[in-house]
C-alpha cells in the first residue's frame, strides 16, 4: 500500500510538472506566433519583435537545457573540497551587483568535504541569484559556514535581507516550475534540493515575509551512500 501511494505521489508530481512545461513552452510559442501572423498581414520585419523573438526562443531553449538536466540529473563527482574555497568561489559573481553588500563568516575549523564542485558551485549560484532578486532594492547577502551541531554536517548558510517568502509558499518553492517572477523558471531550487540531496545532504528554509530569507545546505562530512530516492525518476 506504501508503495502504491507513493506511486500515486510520483504520477500526481509528474502530472504537475508536464502541465507546468506545457504552459512555459506554450506561452512563448503563442508570441512568436501572433508576431509571424502580423509580419504575414503586413509584410514588414521590424527590429523590436524580432528581439522579442530570439529572447523568447532563448527562453524555450533554456527551458529544454534545464528539462534534461531535471530528466537525466548529471552525476555527481564527489572530490574532497574545501567548503570555504567552493562559497568564496560562487560569490565571485556577485560582488558587482549593484545595492547588494555582502557579508561572510567563514568557519576555520571544516574538514573537506565530499562534493562536487560544479554542481554545488550552480546550486550556490541559484541561491546568491534568489537572494539578489529579493533584494531589488538593495540589501545585505549574508554567508557563512560552520559545522552543524550534530557534529557530522557542514552547514551553508545563505541569508538576505529581501522580501521574504509567504509562509503559503513556503511548500511549493521546491517544486519544479513553483515561481512568483514573470521571466522566473521556477527550476532554480528544485535543481538545488536534487543536487544537495544526491550528495546526502538537506536543504532547509526560514523566512519572514518582509525581513528576508535564509537557506541552510547541510552536507554530510564523511562520505555517505545515497539511494534511489533522492534522485528524480529514479
Ligand atoms: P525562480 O528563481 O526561477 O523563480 P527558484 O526555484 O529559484 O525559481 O525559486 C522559486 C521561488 O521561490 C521564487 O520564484 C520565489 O518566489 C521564491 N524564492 C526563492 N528564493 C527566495 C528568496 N531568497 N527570497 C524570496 N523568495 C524566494
Ligand atoms: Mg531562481
Amino acid at each position: 500500500l506504501q508503495r502504491e501511494m507513493r506511486r500515486q505521489e510520483r504520477l500526481a508530481s509528474l502530472g504537475r510538472l508536464v502541465a507546468g512545461v506545457a504552459h512555459e513552452i506554450r506561452n512563448p510559442l503563442t508570441a512568436i506566433n501572433c508576431y509571424l501572423q502580423l509580419w504575414q498581414k503586413s509584410g514588414r520585419f521590424p527590429e523590436k519583435p524580432l528581439n522579442t523573438m530570439r529572447e523568447e526562443i532563448n527562453r524555450l531553449d533554456n527551458l529544454v537545457e534545464k528539462l534534461l538536466c531535471l530528466a537525466k540529473p548529471a552525476e555527481v563527482k564527489k572530490v574532497p573540497y574545501e567548503v570555504n574555497r567552493l562559497v568564496r568561489d560562487s560569490l565571485r559573481f556577485f560582488e558587482e551587483v549593484v545595492g547588494i553588500r555582502i557579508e561572510t563568516d567563514f568557519a576555520s575549523d571544516l574538514p573537506e568535504v565530499p562534493l562536487d564542485p560544479e554542481q554545488m558551485g550552480r546550486v550556490l549560484q541559484n541561491l546568491f541569484f534568489n537572494a539578489c532578486e529579493a533584494m531589488a532594492g538593495g540589501g545585505v547577502l549574508t554567508v557563512r559556514t560552520y559545522k552543524a551541531g550534530d557534529g557530522r554536517h557542514a552547514v551553508i548558510e545563505v541569508a538576505d535581507t529581501g522580501c521574504g517568502i509567504p509562509p503559503e509558499h513556503l511548500k511549493e518553492i521546491f517544486e519544479p516550475f513553483f515561481t512568483t517572477k514573470p521571466q522566473g523558471t521556477g527550476l532554480g531550487l528544485s535543481l538545488a534540493k536534487e543536487v544537495v540531496e544526491a550528495h546526502g545532504g538537506r536543504i532547509e528554509v526560514e523566512s519572514e515575509l518582509g525581513k528576508g530569507t535564509t537557506m541552510r545546505i547541510y552536507l554530510p562530512l564523511r562520505e555517505v551512500s545515497v539511494g534511489g530516492e533522492a534522485r528524480l525518476g529514479g
